[in-house]
């Protein structure tokens, strides 16, 4: 059996840690072992990390941006391996990987390869003197990943990272180990220096290590609000860098003026793509009233003609989520909504599929007649739960969605554009889409709002957060300064 192991230095090395059993979400069969790290592991990564960020900070953004570029090469060379890699550590079908994981990798890479060369001074006069500003690397940074999206969250992670001129110790998800290792190779192939970019491997308590080491500059981390609590406290101790990319339950707002099967296909694709493991994802679904029961029917039929299957087959577009456990737990919250008096129109469970009888699937699942009150509508239940709430009128709808402690995302169905204009404006959340749903370019910062989150990922922003401002003053006439030498 295969094991999968940690990333140190410019090399793969056993951990010291124990060996972890992973399984194929899809079949629940034991797919391989996971090397965790020790501490002693953390260490030495930590410290191969600080060693080679001496001569990576140096090194010419030109020369960082064409290891990045080459990488992304050589990844887009190996796409259907990593998003067969992404498809068994996750479970998700295999042309999401395909079109959407691994591609969203790739265009981290080359974005942030074009902007390498762009961090550049101010410079300021002053009088008959002159300051000006440069932006340095922080040091080691650390990266820590949730296990719905491995891959892209590895990119959208390391490449600001190193385009800076940090370096980084990754930890991915101990449920998604795999592609972690494969993107540590392919930058190694791609000529970037030994301990620039490690992995290691091991679960929160490894984590919490690598974001309080006294060594660590900045930590970004991808998981949930609990989590992220935990590495702020963790961080602040120290005042490192932290940003934090958490959890959602973002509003999908459709008003009655607007195309009505494109908001049914964005209801869809907000709710079940990656099977509903999608931070951002749309899953209070706000119908303006004269389109509601139309609206709640065409939602209904589409969802009934989805097919869950085998993720590994390409028509497949409903595929496992991660684990028995959260299986269970997106479950309970289907009971709640029944429980709590929302409307089932489709699914409501879990759904077997001939030949992965031990696979964690549920069928796409819609409520309608749900109220703002229910645990569906409030908490994030990260699975494939659609929740259609009726509302009146725009202010009604804008204090409604804004009546949540998250801010990830926001989405508005219009054809008119001052009211789109002024609902984007108005939502409390990092990403706004007006007429769409979902899209995250390489260019667009993203980020939460409220609870969802600190800092942004992605864009010149994400860079910025890379780095840190350093003034220098220069005296060029000679200073009269209040205390005077006494000759
Ligand atoms: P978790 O918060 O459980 O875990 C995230 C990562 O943090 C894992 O690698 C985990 O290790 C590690 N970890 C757990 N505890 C600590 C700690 N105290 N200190 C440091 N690291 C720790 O999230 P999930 O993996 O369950 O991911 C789901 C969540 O992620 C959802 O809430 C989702 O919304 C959010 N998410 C947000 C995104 C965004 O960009 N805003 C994108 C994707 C997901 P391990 O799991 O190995 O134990």
């Amino acid at each position: 059996m295969k094991t999968v192991l940690n990333y140190i230095n410019g090399a793969q090395v056993e951990g010291g840690g124990k060996l972890f059993d992973k399984f194929y979400p899809a079949s629940g069969e034991l797919l391989l072992k996971v090397s965790f790290a020790a501490e002693q592991d953390c260490d030495n990564a930590i410290a191969a990390a600080s060693e080679s960020f001496k001569k990576w900070a140096v090194t010419p953004p030109g020369q960082r941006a064409a290891v990045l570029r080459k990488a992304a090469q050589l990844m887009r060379e190996r796409l259907d391996v990593l998003a067969e890699v992404e498809v068994l550590d996750t479970g998700k079908p295999l042309r999401e990987a395909r079109a959407d994981d691994v591609v969203s990798a790739i265009d981290c890479l080359e974005y942030m390869s074009a902007q390498a060369a762009t961090v550049h001074a101010q410079q300021y006069d002053l009088g008959e003197n002159m300051a000006y500003t440069r932006h340095e690397p922080l040091g080691v940074c650390v990266g820590i990943g949730a296990w719905n999206y491995p891959i892209q969250l590895i990119a959208w992670k390391a490449a600001p990272c190193l385009a800076a001129g940090n370096s980084m110790v990754f930890k991915p998800s101990e449920m998604t180990p795999s592609n972690a290792v494969l993107f540590a190779e392919i930058l190694s192939e791609a000529g970037l220096p030994p301990g620039v970019f490690n992995v290691v491997q091991g679960d929160g308590q490894v984590g919490r290590y690598l974001a309080e080491h006294p060594q660590v500059a900045k930590v970004s981390f991808t998981g949930s609000v609990a989590s992220g609590l935990k590495v702020a406290a963790s961080t602040a101790q120290m005042m490192k860098k932290t940003t934090l990319e958490l959890g959602g339950k973002s509003p999908l707002i459709i008003f009655a003026d607007a195309e009505i099967d494109v908001a049914v296909e964005a209801a869809l694709c907000s709710n079940f793509s990656s099977q509903g493991e999608n931070c951002c994802n749309g899953t209070r679904v706000f119908v303006q009233a004269s389109i509601y029961d139309e609206f709640c029917e065409k939602v209904a039929k589409a969802t009934k003609a989805l097919k869950v299957g085998n993720p590994m087959d390409l028509e497949t577009e409903i595929g496992s989520l991660i684990s028995p456990q959260h299986r269970d737990s997106v479950c309970s919250y289907i009971e709640s909504g029944v429980q709590q008096g929302a409307t089932l129109l489709v699914g409501g469970g879990v759904y077997v599929v001939e030949g992965l009888e031990g696979g964690s699937f549920v069928f796409p699942t819609v409520f309608c007649d749900c109220t703002d009150e229910m645990d569906i509508v409030r908490e994030e239940i990260f699975g494939p739960v659609m929740s259609i709430l009726k509302f009146e009128t725009e202010e009604e709808v804008l204090a409604r969605a804004n009546d949540t402690l998250f801010g990830l995302a926001a989405g508005v169905f219009t054809q008119d554009i001052s009211r789109a204009l002024r609902m984007t404006k108005n939502l409390e959340a990092g990403v706004c889409w007006t007429n769409t749903y979902n899209v995250v370019p390489a260019e667009l910062p993203f980020g939460g709002y409220k609870n969802s989150g600190l800092g942004r990922e992605n864009g010149a922003y994400a860079l910025k957060e890379y780095t840190q401002v350093k003034s220098v003053y220069i005296q060029v006439e000679r200073p009269s300064f209040p205390f005077k030498c006494v000759k």
